[in-house]
């Protein structure tokens, strides 16, 4: 399909930003005049005088604004035909200015961080800072870890060269693995990191067994060399928190997100208090699967044959509306207004970005893309992004620019409360027993890759990480060690645990971004005590729900859950988790047995 050949009510309306093209291009090309003729230094040395720093931090504001408007427009604009190559000029002429333009700014940080506490308790405490409350106290919480200027400096430059590994990986994971060939439905197709998904989902026994031992065997044959990297990568995070005189590289990680590391400690405990119903959800797949013997390659297999909804756009989207009534008219409204006015871009057409995503700037209402087709599991995409949307909608309307960004760590908790609001909502409403199975295995899949896998990702890392802080050299043999055990801690007796499994955390990108995938499992913890507390107690449980989507970045991210009912600093939320995927599990078993 072209994009021309869409209907208009289906596409996203990007006028509601620029007019046109050529307003973005006029639009730009003042921005760029006039930031480049700008003297953004004028506030340097200056930031302990209230005025001057008032005046700073709104012009940081206004600037920012300014910038993101015209980034975001490119980008989307991009999006809808990657071929352009006009598009794609514009896109890397606004982030060339947005560069520039911080990197002049770049100041403002290092000197607040510089301010005496004193004088910064004294801002926090001025109302005429109130935008700027919750920055500046997570200015002071980071200032015992903050050295003397000429150290700083020092570890700025090694960025440089400490920051790289990501891109190391990126090379051996891309240009040098050399992924063979391998049969799928008969076929001969060249793996690839998309394909190998698609291959142990849907391809024979015969064929999944091929794709995984071919897929690891390209790591192995590289495996020195991501051995060496990783463990240079783990090295510089105990650089850094050496420099910075951290207890550890996880509570350095944990500090940059505000978060208590304690959140972590409570992860992993209950994940592994809950391993048994893990070890049982993988011996009942075995059990279904009528396998004799179950491989790794075997755990991405649907439990049940595709119980496909199929619907068109319209359909599913009214679908997702009733789904979501549980949170109330005025929420139903918003999805209604986004569909009305132009916020989602709905087909896949020629030359469009692939995937599906939320974006949107404060300026702006929020935009979606999809690749629309009509399967069960783009309705959930819908309910998902939707609920990103929403959270932003909701965040920019209550909140002041300087508050209205939500973190990372929140970010993923209102697009899966919307998934399993949606679940829920069709389980109750069928009474075909095969979508009910697949809808139960959809759902324990979710809770299987999204908390329990990345858990295990999680422990990995701190043991990794643990282990160079203690000044143990980082091996092939003791990083496969420590991944083979885990695996067999986490999947149990249910699987034959071959020797490249062991490999698997040699092909995890995320691993470069150390102490980040913790946050999807806290995410999806959070999102089933959620939907547990609107189901349960309706009305209040909404209130508050409503509280956290308005909340956007005000506070620190688990005072913020707070105000939705979800402390995760105690056991409560990841036990209620735990015993949501037990239930989940029995419920199965229960219509298997019927
Ligand atoms: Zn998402």
């Amino acid at each position: 399909m072209e994009r021309k050949d869409v209907p208009q009510n289906l596409q996203w309306k990007l006028t509601d930003i620029f007019v046109s093209d050529e307003a973005w291009e006029k639009e730009y090309k003042a921005a760029e005049k006039e930031y480049g003729e700008y003297d953004f230094s004028a506030f340097s040395g200056k930031l302990a005088d209230k005025t001057t720093l008032l005046k700073c931090l709104r012009l940081n504001d206004t600037v920012s604004r300014r910038l993101e408007k015209l980034y975001v427009y490119a980008m989307m604009r991009s999006h809808e035909d990657v071929r352009v190559a006009k598009a794609n000029s514009s896109l890397a002429m606004i982030r060339a200015l947005i560069s520039n333009v911080f990197a002049e700014l770049s100041y403002v940080e290092p000197e607040l961080t510089a301010l005496a506490d004193e004088q910064l308790q004294a801002f926090i405490a001025d109302p005429d800072f109130a935008d700027y409350e919750y920055r500046l106290r997570k200015i002071v919480k980071s200032k015992a870890h903050v050295l003397s200027a000429a150290e700083e400096k020092l570890l700025t430059l090694s960025g440089n060269v400490l920051g790289d590994f990501q891109n190391v990986f990126s090379m051996l994971n891309n240009a040098n693995l050399n992924l063979p060939k391998a049969e799928l439905n008969g076929e001969e197709t060249q793996i690839s990191h998309g394909m190998y998904g698609v291959a142990l989902r849907s391809g024979t026994r015969e064929e999944r067994k091929e794709w995984f031992e071919k897929y690891y065997g390209a790591y192995i044959r590289l495996i020195d060399a991501i051995s060496q990297t990783y463990y240079s990568n783990v090295k510089a995070d105990v650089f850094y928190k050496t420099a910075r005189k951290y207890e550890s590289c996880m509570e350095m990680a944990m500090q940059g997100e505000d978060v208590d590391k304690k959140v972590y400690e409570n992860l992993i405990k209950a994940t592994h208090a809950a391993l048994p119903v893990m070890h049982d959800y993988i011996s009942t797949r075995k059990a279904v699967l009528g396998l004799e013997e179950q491989h790794m390659y075997d755990v991405y297999v649907p439990l049940v044959d595709n119980a496909d909804i199929k619907l068109d756009f319209e359909e599913a989207y009214a679908l997702v509306v009733k789904g979501l009534a549980p949170l109330g008219k005025d929420y139903q409204a918003l999805l209604e207004k986004g569909k009305n006015e132009g916020w989602i871009d709905v087909c896949e057409t020629e030359g469009k970005r692939s995937g599906a995503y939320s974006t949107g700037v404060y300026d702006t209402h929020p935009y979606v893309l999809l690749n629309y087709q009509p399967t069960t599991n783009d309705v959930f995409t819908v309910a998902h992004e939707m609920g990103h949307a929403l959270h932003t909608y909701k965040s920019s309307a209550a909140q002041p620019y300087a508050k209205a960004d939500y973190t990372i760590f929140l970010a993923e908790i209102a697009s899966t409360v919307n998934e399993v609001l949606l679940l829920k909502y069709l389980y109750n409403d069928t009474t075909d027993k095969n979508l009910k199975k697949y809808l139960l295995n959809y759902y324990m899949d979710m809770i299987r890759a999204t908390l329990f896998r990345q858990t295990q990702f999680a422990e990995f890392e701190q043991i990794a990480h643990a282990k160079a802080e203690a000044g143990e050299a980082l091996t092939k043999e003791s990083l496969n060690e420590i991944y083979y055990q885990l695996n067999q801690d986490y999947y149990g007796a249910g699987i034959t645990h071959d020797k490249e499994i062991a490999y698997e955390w040699a092909r995890i990108p995320h691993f470069y971004n150390s102490f980040y995938v913790y946050k999807y499992a806290t995410g999806i913890i959070s999102a089933i005590s959620i939907v547990k507390r609107i189901l349960t107690e309706g009305e209040t449980a909404v209130k508050d729900y409503f509280g956290f989507l308005s909340a956007g970045g005000s506070n620190d991210p688990v005072s913020i859950l707070k105000t939705a009912g979800v402390d995760l600093t105690t056991d409560a939320p990841f036990e209620a988790a735990m015993k949501e995927f037990k239930d989940t599990l029995e419920e199965f078993k229960a219509l298997c047995k019927e």
